[in-house]
């Protein structure tokens, strides 16, 4: 159950639209009618919790074949530190091939057992596993989450574009953003009076 959250100003009342931290979604070829569809663009359809397999399965993807063929869209709901507004920012999952998975998954594992070996120490092998399996796994998320690879580039040319949006405000252009979840005990400027006192809480669960 994802938690939900809304930006109330202390200062004029103002209260800002209800919002979760972001969700995924799926790409299609052709636009469709769904009550799951994006509202400004029917091609995409929302995975929304917790019905994402469900959804997924009824438009005949499963999460590893949208991911496979570069369909998967990360969709992150952001406050604006800079103005308090929210936006949507959108982008491809990245996509890691199952033999470099593999490969990154074990190369600590081979490491650590190698220097075990070499240097007749079960200890330092471990030591060298517990070093950088954290560091690959670290690497995994960064390229799975953070940049959408060659792969699904060369998949969908122009879907970045097309469907990529917002890596800054669009109404202020500040790059400085935070989840709704990560905002905390900061104050953000409130959209409407300007002052630096909308305070961010948690107001459910969907
Ligand atoms: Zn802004
Ligand atoms: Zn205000």
């Amino acid at each position: 159950m994802p938690p939900i959250y809304r930006g109330k100003c202390s200062n004029c009342g103002y209260e800002s639209p209800p919002t979760g931290n972001g969700l995924q979604g799926i790409i299609l070829d052709q636009p469709i009618q769904t009550p799951h569809a994006h509202p400004e663009n029917n091609r995409i359809v929302f995975l929304g919790h917790p019905l994402e397999t469900s959804i997924m399965k009824d438009l005949g993807y499963t999460y590893s074949s949208a991911i496979r063929e570069g369909r998967l869209l990360i969709i992150e709901h952001l406050f604006c530190t800079s103005c308090g507004n929210i936006y949507e920012s959108r982008r491809l999952h990245g996509y890691v091939g199952r033999a470099k998975s593999l490969t990154l998954l074990f190369l600590p594992i081979a490491v650590g057992v190698f220097v075990g070996y070499v240097e007749s120490s079960f200890v330092l092998g471990l030591v060298i596993w517990g070093l950088l399996a954290p560091l690959i796994t670290w690497l995994l998320r960064r390229v799975r989450f953070v940049s959408p690879d060659a792969r699904a580039k060369k998949l969908h040319p122009s879907w970045e574009q097309e469907f990529g949006v917002n890596r800054q405000c669009p109404h202020c252009g500040s790059c400085d953003s935070s989840f709704p979840g990560s905002v905390g005990r900061r104050l953000l400027p409130c959209p409407k009076c300007e002052q630096k006192k909308m305070k961010v809480e948690c107001i459910g669960r969907s």
